[in-house]
């Protein structure tokens, strides 16, 4: 005896509850499976926002000369030209729509002014108060989820999806009672990615062997592995995004939003060593040339006074105070003549609008108020570019036809195509709502609601 729905959802991340809430409105009955004791997955720990390009938001303050188009040509070139085109364009078309949506479910977000690596306008939406954008984000989903009784079940994991006559007919679910069967006309895969799955991202990408994590332990891919046996095509699996500023010991993000914001990087030897606002593949790679392979980030008071994140990554010892330029040299062990030359050039950079050493685009603040705070970091695996193939409607395409496998949908990290060979910070979120959001809708479509 197996239970029925009309569409089961695989994770309960960003990409699975937008998926979720679009379908269970378009009347659709729904059930969402959670392999992990909590719910929400790597979207929790979204740091720093939510990307959206001619948001109303933007051009209350002043940003008005962004659009979808500027926004795909900086992400095509961050994703190193190797992003699907007509991918890229539903993101880009789309995530101002998917932004005001989370406003309508009570969203606290606001435009963000800085631009993270990669962009060339200001286009980073997240909580008001420079909170990390998953903990918000995940708030909404889950308050509209728990208000439309939408079936949401934790400790269970799917270990297959079963077909029949060609078509999605179903889910194989390993749960605290034991194996259960459940029926569906419909799956949505959102089972995110695998950057805590270190067998995995060394089978594609060895040289990554001994990297820290940001990722939450859930992230292993089991996604990519269910899509497979059921013969999904696979998009750049083996574009794995390493993060710049991780903290070694226990693989802490430190958000890049830190350094939109005007935080810069130091080398042991007390010198900058790149522009900042270069993508994150470009930074790292700077970053594991300089000595020990590490860096210092440094922000200064200004942002700290403003940036309830950064108060919390100094009250959970990630950062360090630091009262003085000396006491920065200390810190790092590096000569302070070296440090001090260091902030007077990124202050003469801030004076001038130029940046002569590395050509950084946009300093925002001088970098002068002390106290600073510093945090050590190297890079980490953060972010898997790659994964099921999908069309823009989010159907998962087969490698034997190059056609829809029909029944089965997916949405977000689990998905490959839409970030390239770098995803850009901030797209993360961007992708999961709005291609959640297209996910939910097309397979309410395709089971008739
Ligand atoms: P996205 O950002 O794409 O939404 P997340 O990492 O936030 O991805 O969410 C994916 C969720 O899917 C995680 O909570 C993860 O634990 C869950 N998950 C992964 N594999 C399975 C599985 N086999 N069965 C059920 N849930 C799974």
């Amino acid at each position: 005896f197996a239970e029925s729905t009309d569409i089961v959802v695989i994770g309960s991340g960003g990409a699975g509850l937008s998926s979720a809430i679009m379908a269970t409105e378009a009347g659709a009955k729904v059930i969402v499976l959670e392999k992990m004791a909590y719910f929400g997955g790597n979207s929790t720990r979204a740091e720093g926002g939510m990307n959206a390009a001619g948001t109303k938001q933007q051009i209350a303050d002043g940003v008005t000369d962004d659009s979808p188009e500027i926004f795909y040509k900086d992400t095509m070139k961050g994703g190193h030209n190797l992003n699907n085109p007509a991918l890229l364009r539903t993101l880009t078309e789309n995530a101002a729509g998917a932004e005001e949506w989370l406003l309508s479910l009570g969203a606290k977000f606001c435009h963000r002014m800085g631009r993270g690596g990669g962009q060339s306008k200001a286009r980073s939406h997240g909580p008001c108060d420079g909170s990390p954008v998953g903990i918000e984000l995940m708030r909404v989903l889950g308050e509209r989820a728990a208000k439309d009784k939408i079936d949401m079940r934790n400790l269970n994991q799917v270990t297959d999806i079963v077909m029949k006559d060609g078509k999605v007919a179903g889910v194989k679910v390993k749960t605290p009672e034991g194996m259960k069967t459940i029926d569906a006309k419909a799956v949505i895969l959102a089972a995110g990615g695998f950057g805590a799955n270190q067998a995995m991202v060394t089978k594609y990408r060895p040289e990554l062997k001994g990297f820290s994590t940001t990722n939450h332990p859930g992230a292993t891919g089991d996604g990519i592995v269910l899509a497979e046996k059921v013969g999904a095509s696979l998009t750049d699996i083996e574009q794995i995004q390493i993060h710049p500023t991780v903290i070694k010991r226990n693989g802490a993000l430190i958000s890049e939003s830190m350094r939109a914001r005007g935080g810069f990087l130091l080398n042991k030897n007390g010198k900058r060593f790149t522009n900042e606002l270069l993508t994150r593949d470009v930074v790292s790679a700077n970053e594991l040339k300089q000595p020990g392979g590490v860096a210092y980030l440094i922000v200064d008071n200004s942002i700290y006074k403003k940036n309830k994140m950064l108060r919390s990554y100094v009250s959970e010892k990630l950062m360090t105070r630091c009262d003085t330029i000396d006491d920065v040299a200390k810190l790092i062990k590096a000569d302070p003549a070296v440090v001090k030359a260091s902030f007077e050039q990124y202050w003469k950079a801030y004076d001038q609008k130029k940046d002569d050493l590395f050509g950084r685009p946009e300093m925002v603040i001088r970098m002068d108020q002390a106290p600073y705070y510093v945090a050590e970091v190297t890079p980490g695996i953060h972010h898997t570019m790659g994964g099921v193939t999908i069309d823009p409607k989010t159907e998962v395409i087969s490698k034997a036809t190059g056609k829809p496998i029909p029944g089965l949908f997916a949405a977000g990290e689990v998905t490959g195509g839409v970030h390239g060979g770098n995803r850009i910070g901030g797209n993360a979120v961007a992708d999961i709502v709005t291609f959640g959001r297209i996910a939910g809708v097309n397979a309410a479509k395709y089971v008739g609601k």
